[in-house]
């Protein structure tokens, strides 16, 4: 297994605090990693600076080539990548296998194509004798801070559009996931230059926080908390760095009437629960019509409990445990402080689960009020609220009235009334009959507190890049 940290060419452990690496499906120490010390982040930093004269210079050719490279490169050994981050997360293997890694590699591609076909304004002259362009150039350096829920996947969506931007980057994995990065150190060591890129471990408190207040760095990505980010934009206003936030969501679904039950029913139980819920995007807040809201539930309730879990054959689970002891009692403080109010009933789930590891049953939290806690906070765990509507504009306006804007969806058989609803939610990204969907050609991130900027797309390629105006005069 890779225990060492890249900084520049070299590998090297970190020299301060160690923490236990954890595998959640038993609770049990993979090992012990050091995090590094505020001399190996300068060091980082000035390998990233070293590195960006040159690498800032690559053409968009060059710069694709090497992420077609990386693709080809994670591509091949996928098996390898996946078994680390089922390892190290408790996903199912087999979700690792035939979602994600498809979908990392396919970030890359998409990058390695997007950075040669940007587009933009037409050069003219605006003052007589006078040529202006526009140039879109690398940001600089980039601090980029991954969460623990799809940790290489967090990384492709940060690395992949910053190296094809021209950027160099500080890679801070999280502390509790960091195994598949310091695997794919030696991955990108092999294939990079020198310094393009770095990564170095350590807790957000201390390792992040270096980071974001480095005077060096030019901007800071982070994919993470509500409160994190805000300690992100108070460092940024102290050296004026540039952010890009994702933060975090509670995602509305609004199912009408007139819906086809059973596919509501099979894409709740998928987008609801797949990687037990720990998504920014999961269908975790239901707002149900009057007509079909006890069927919903009955019918939903059922689906759920048949969601396999902490099976011995690995092959069979469809979710695995939560990341933490600490978040597995989070999920279940949440669901336990749901389950005293007189409105309340849990349909099915409501514990924790296994004789080890930290699993939590998948639950369904019905009767939910819009003042309720479950109903406005993020729990980040396999749990589903379902609120009644009578009236289709208390279902938007409740969808709407969120701190959150990350996804919502509708479901409804009337293509008038899926678009009308779809106009009015404050959400990033709204789905139409499904749920969850991601593709690395449309935009994802947030509105209100679930933060700004974009993953994937042209614009995320936008977001690590700088627009430049350059004028020629013409001198007769
Ligand atoms: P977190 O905010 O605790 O940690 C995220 C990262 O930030 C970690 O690497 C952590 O070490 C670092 N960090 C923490 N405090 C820091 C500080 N003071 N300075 C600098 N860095 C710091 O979040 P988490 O618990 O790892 O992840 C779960 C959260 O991430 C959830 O809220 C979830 O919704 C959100 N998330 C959002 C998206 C999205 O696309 N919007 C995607 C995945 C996860």
């Amino acid at each position: 297994m890779d225990t060492n940290m890249l900084i520049g060419a070299s590998f090297v452990a970190g020299t301060e605090t160690e923490e236990h690496i954890l595998n959640p499906k038993t609770g049990e120490d993979i090992l012990l990693l050091p995090e590094a010390s505020l001399g190996q982040i300068d060091a980082a930093v000035n390998a990233a600076e070293k590195a960006f004269t040159s690498w800032s210079r690559t053409t968009p050719g060059q710069r694709s080539n090497y992420l077609l490279k990386i693709a080809d490169a994670i591509e091949r050994d996928a098996l390898g990548f996946a078994t680390l981050e089922a390892l190290n997360c408790g996903k199912p293997i087999n979700a690792v296998i035939n979602d994600e890694i498809p979908a990392i590699v396919d970030c890359y591609r998409f990058f390695a194509g997007a950075v040669r076909s940007m587009t933009g304004a037409v050069a003219g002259e605006y003052l007589p004798g006078h040529t202006s362009m526009i140039r879109r150039d690398p940001v600089g350096i980039i601090g980029s801070i991954a969460p623990w829920n799809y940790p290489l996947m967090m990384m492709a969506w940060k690395l992949a559009p910053a190296l094809a931007g021209g950027n160099t980057v500080v890679f801070k994995p999280s502390e509790q996931t960091p195994l598949s990065a310091l695997k794919f150190a030696k991955l990108l060591a092999d294939i990079l230059p020198e310094g393009v890129v770095n990564i170095v471990l350590g807790r957000g408190a201390t390792v992040g926080n270096a980071l974001i207040n480095h005077p060096k760095i030019n901007m800071i990505s982070i994919t993470g908390d509500i409160g994190t980010g805000k300690k992100v934009i108070e460092a940024a206003a102290k050296s004026v760095k540039r952010t890009h936030l994702e933060l975090g969501g509670k995602a509305p679904v609004i199912v009408y009437d007139d819906v086809d039950l059973e596919s509501v029913v099979s894409g709740l139980r998928a987008f609801g629960f797949y990687n037990a819920g720990q998504d920014c995007t999961a269908a975790c807040r239901v707002y149900a019509g009057d007509k079909i809201y006890d069927k919903l539930v009955a019918d939903l309730s059922s689906a759920v409990s048949t969601i396999t879990l902490n099976d011995p054959d690995d092959t069979k689970n469809e979710i695995g445990p939560l990341i933490s002891g600490r978040q597995r009692d989070r999920v279940a403080s949440f669901v336990n402080r749901a389950a005293e109010l007189p409105n309340i009933e849990i349909t099915t789930g409501g514990k924790a689960t296994g004789d080890r590891g930290f699993f939590f049953q998948p639950t369904v939290v019905a009767g939910a009020l819009q003042s309720d806690e479950i109903v406005r906070r993020e729990v980040f765990g396999p749990v589903i609220s379902i609120t009644r509507f009578k009236e289709p504009e208390d279902a938007v306006t409740w969808a709407n009235d969120s701190d959150y804007g990350l996804a919502s969806s509708v479901w409804t058989r009337d293509v008038n009334k899926a678009m009308a609803t779809a106009a009015r939610l404050r959400y990033g990204c709204t789905w139409i009959n499904t749920h969850f969907m991601l593709v690395n050609e449309m935009p994802h991130g947030g509105l209100k507190q679930s933060g700004y900027g974009k993953d994937l797309s042209g614009y995320a390629l936008e977001d690590y890049t700088v627009v430049r105006h350059v004028m020629i005069n013409h001198g007769g």
